[in-house]
C-alpha cells in the first residue's frame, strides 16, 4: 500500500482550519473527484474516498488531535486504517448527507427509475352458494411481474447502475426562469433519468432493462360473503409490476354472479318459484324445497292459494357488512295439468259443479290483498 498522504494536504487546508473551512474544502475536493463526474476512473474514486477519510478524521475533535500528535499511526483502526469506516460509496454519501444531501447523490434513498405498473382488471364469476359462504379462489393472472434475474432493477449487475450525469443523481434539475417578479428557481424531474438519479449502462438480458417481464402469477383471492354483481374489490399491489421497481398497480376484481338453477337474487333475499300441483295446493302437503345450504321441508296448509309467499328466515344471503342475513322467499305457483284420464275428468267435473270450488267474495278480497303483497314484494 502506498504511503498515506497527509490529510491536510488531501483537503488543501491548514492545521488551523475551522470546521466550516474543512467542510467547504472537503466539498470542493469531493465534487472534483465525485464518481458521477469521473465515471470509470478508479484513481478519482480513490481520491474521493481519500478525501472522505481525511474529512472524517479532521472533522472529529478526538481523531484530529490524535492525528496531529501521532500522524496516521495514531489512528489505527479508528477511522484511519482502511479508508476509514467506509466500505463503499453509499457509506460516504449517507455519512455526509449534510454535504451531499439534497441535490447530490442520494443513493441511499430508494428512488425509483421506473414508473408504476398499471391496474389490472379481472372478472370473477361466483355461484350464489359461493357468495353465501365467501369464496377462496386461486387464479392465474397473466401480467407483468418483476424480473427475477435482475431483481427488477433492469441492470445486468450492480456495476451497471450509474449515477445520472444530467442531474448528478439528484433526480431533478433546477432552472432559473425570469419572470416579472424577478428570477424564479424551478425544480423539475430530470429529463434524462426521469427522476431516479440513475442510469443503466448494461441492461439485464432477460427483461431488456425494463425490470419486469410478461408472465403470470397465481393469486389467492379471498372474496367476502355477500358480494354482488358489479361490485369491485381491489388488491393493492397485485396489478402489473411497474418498470424498474416502480411499484405495482392494483388488481381490480369485478364480481359476476352466475345464473342459478333455482334462485333469483333480490338484494340479500333469494326468490324461489315453487310449482305446486292443484291437488297438493287444495289438500295441503309437505314439500321439499332447495335452499342455498341444502334441502328443507315446508308444509303447505290445506287450501294454499296460488301466489302465496312463504318466507324462510335467514336462508338468504349475508350482508357484505357482515351482519344480518336475508330470507328465502318461496312463491307458490299452482300448476294445472293440461291432459287427464277419463276418471280424472269425471272427478274434475264433479268439483266444478260444487259451490266449494267457486271463489266467494271473501276469497276474492283475500286474493286482492295477496296481489298487493306481491306487488310490494316484486317492487322491493
Ligand atoms: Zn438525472
Ligand atoms: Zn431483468
Amino acid at each position: 500500500m502506498a504511503e498515506k498522504k497527509d490529510y491536510y494536504d488531501v483537503l488543501g487546508v491548514s492545521k488551523n482550519a475551522s470546521k466550516d473551512e474543512l467542510k467547504k474544502a472537503y466539498r470542493k475536493v469531493a465534487l472534483k473527484f465525485h464518481p458521477d463526474r469521473n465515471p470509470d476512473d478508479e484513481s478519482a474514486e480513490a481520491k474521493f474516498k481519500e478525501a472522505a477519510e481525511a474529512y472524517e478524521v479532521l472533522s472529529d475533535e478526538q481523531k484530529k488531535s490524535r492525528y496531529d500528535q501521532y500522524g496516521h499511526a495514531g489512528l489505527n483502526n479508528q477511522g484511519g486504517g482502511n479508508y476509514g469506516g467506509f466500505g463503499n460509496m453509499e457509506d460516504i454519501f449517507s455519512q455526509f448527507s449534510d454535504i451531499f444531501g439534497g441535490g447530490f447523490s442520494n443513493r441511499g434513498q430508494q428512488k425509483s427509475r421506473g414508473s408504476r405498473g398499471s391496474n389490472l382488471r379481472i372478472k370473477v364469476s361466483l355461484t350464489l352458494e359461493e357468495i353465501n359462504e365467501g369464496a377462496n379462489k386461486k387464479i392465474k393472472v397473466k401480467k407483468y411481474v418483476g424480473c427475477k434475474a435482475c431483481k427488477s432493477s433492469g441492470a445486468k449487475d450492480s456495476k451497471s447502475v450509474k449515477t445520472c450525469h444530467t442531474c448528478n443523481g439528484s433526480g431533478y434539475v433546477r432552472r432559473v426562469q425570469q419572470t416579472f417578479l424577478g428570477n424564479m428557481q424551478t425544480t423539475s424531474a430530470c429529463p434524462t433519468c426521469h427522476g431516479s438519479g440513475e442510469m443503466i449502462t448494461n441492461k439485464c438480458n432477460v427483461c431488456k432493462g425494463d425490470g419486469r417481464i410478461y408472465g403470470e402469477e397465481l393469486i389467492n383471492l379471498d372474496i367476502p360473503a355477500g358480494v354482488s354483481e358489479g361490485m369491485q374489490l381491489s388488491m393493492n399491489g397485485k396489478g402489473n409490476a411497474g418498470s424498474n421497481k416502480g411499484g405495482a398497480g392494483d388488481l381490480l376484481i369485478n364480481i359476476k354472479e352466475k345464473e342459478h338453477q333455482h334462485f333469483t337474487r333480490d338484494g340479500n333475499n333469494v326468490l324461489f318459484e315453487l310449482d305446486v300441483n292443484f291437488a297438493d295446493a287444495a289438500l295441503g302437503a309437505n314439500v321439499e324445497v332447495p335452499t342455498l345450504t341444502g334441502k328443507v321441508k315446508i308444509t303447505l296448509p290445506q287450501g294454499t292459494p296460488s301466489g302465496k309467499i312463504f318466507r324462510l328466515r335467514g336462508k338468504g344471503l349475508p350482508s357484505i357488512q357482515g351482519y344480518g342475513k336475508g330470507d328465502q322467499l318461496i312463491h307458490v305457483n299452482i300448476w294445472v295439468p293440461a291432459s287427464f284420464s277419463s276418471d280424472e275428468r269425471k272427478a274434475l267435473e264433479t268439483m266444478r259443479a260444487s259451490k266449494n270450488f267457486q271463489p266467494s267474495d271473501n276469497d276474492k278480497r283475500e286474493r286482492k290483498g295477496l296481489f298487493d303483497k306481491m306487488k310490494d314484494f316484486f317492487n322491493g
